[in-house]
């Protein structure tokens, strides 16, 4: 069983050297349990927190312990009723080949409803991000102006394609010019503009000449910065994630934003509001039907960037933290 482990915690960027692939025997599994292989392994940004053992919402991953992650797999061998060998299942074991599992934290994946990788992205936990954040804290109406970083991965994607479906302009942010046009030609964006551009927060301004309802905010950072002087009155902000800190080791240099950030949010009335997907956990079929019933319409385009390899993760989930993944990034890890 290759299994990658934590080796040590990043200081800053993670390098591979974070990382330790090892061998161990195939568990088997006892009574009650499961023996899972891994097909799709997801890599996501909340991985980085993972690594690190500053406080947050979660626990992190003990230095030498396996690295946690949402995974598509397989029923090689059961000794629990409820799965048959050869079932898929969505599970939670993380970086590694094999797992057992008693079956309580599993859910079985429908065949019908297209690639079973979707249930990592679309149809899973970036999907739902986008979804809820969206419409429970955005709130957009139709005329609106929505704006999205991070416009071309996982949960961006989505969230742009949501507000185009309510009626909204859409301009998404998204870094190289290959990206926004992909944004603009497939995703059916209104506009996309790249945060690496020097003249990129003129060029943001020129794209919302109405300002912004919406800002569903991915990123952080200067991609922020361009976005707060252009929210409209009673703008609405669900804080999703701020991946340009993810890997910073102390605060920004330059001068201080806050002043700035809280005077704009009194003056405009400004709601903010950030979000941990896991809150919404009982809502998750009111969201699984809507967007399984919009993907069977035809409705929705999703990338996948798939990696092969289970030992490629390492090297993948770096490159995500920079940029380098087009589309949801997953490691093909074995057969489907
Ligand atoms: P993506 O598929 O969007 O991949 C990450 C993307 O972030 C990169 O492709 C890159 O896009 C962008 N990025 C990386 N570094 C920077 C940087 N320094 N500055 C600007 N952009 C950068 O990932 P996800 O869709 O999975 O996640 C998007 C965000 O949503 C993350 O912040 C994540 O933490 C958050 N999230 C939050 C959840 C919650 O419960 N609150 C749940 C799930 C995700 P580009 O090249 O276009 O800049």
């Amino acid at each position: 069983n290759r299994r990658i482990l934590l080796a040590s915690r990043p200081n800053g960027a993670p390098t591979v050297e974070n990382f330790k692939l090892d061998q161990s025997p195939v568990p088997v599994p006892a009574a009650g349990q499961v023996l899972l292989r891994t097909v799709y392994l997801s890599l996501d940004p909340y991985m980085r927190g993972r690594m690190s053992d500053a406080p947050s919402y979660a626990a992190p991953v003990e230095v030498g312990g396996v690295m946690v992650g949402g995974t598509v797999a397989r029923v090689e061998a059961s000794e629990n009723p409820a799965y048959k060998v050869g079932d898929l299942v969505l599970s939670y074991s993380g970086w590694q080949d094999y797992a057992l599992s008693d079956g309580k934290d599993l859910a079985k994946l429908d065949p019908k409803l297209g690639k079973p990788s979707y249930a990592l992205g679309l149809l899973g936990m970036p999907g739902f991000t986008a979804y809820m954040g969206l419409l429970d804290i955005g709130q957009p109406k139709a005329g609106e102006t929505v704006v999205v970083a991070a416009a071309t991965g996982a949960v961006g994607s989505v969230v742009g394609q949501i507000a185009k479906l309510k009626g909204c302009r859409v301009v998404g942010i998204a870094g190289g010019a290959d990206k926004c046009k992909y944004a603009v030609a497939e995703l059916g964006f209104d506009a996309c503009i790249d945060h690496r551009a020097t003249d990129f927060p003129q060029q943001l301004a020129a794209a919302c000449d109405k300002g912004i309802d919406v800002y569903f905010e991915n990123v952080g950072g200067a991609v922020f910065d361009a976005v707060l002087p252009l929210l409209n009155l009673h703008a609405r902000v669900p804080v999703c994630g701020l991946i340009a800190n993810y890997n910073a080791t102390g605060k920004p240099e330059g001068p201080d934003h806050l002043p700035g950030l809280m005077g704009r949010l009194l003056v405009r009335r400004i709601k903010m509001q950030g979000f941990i997907i896991f809150d919404y956990q009982p809502r998750y079929m009111e969201f699984f039907k809507e967007m399984s019933s919009w993907v069977a319409a035809g409705k929705f385009k999703y990338r996948e960037d798939v990696v092969d390899g289970l030992e490629n993760a390492p090297q993948a989930f770096i490159g995500l933290l920079e940029g380098k993944n087009f589309g949801k990034l997953v490691i093909r890890a074995g057969e489907e």
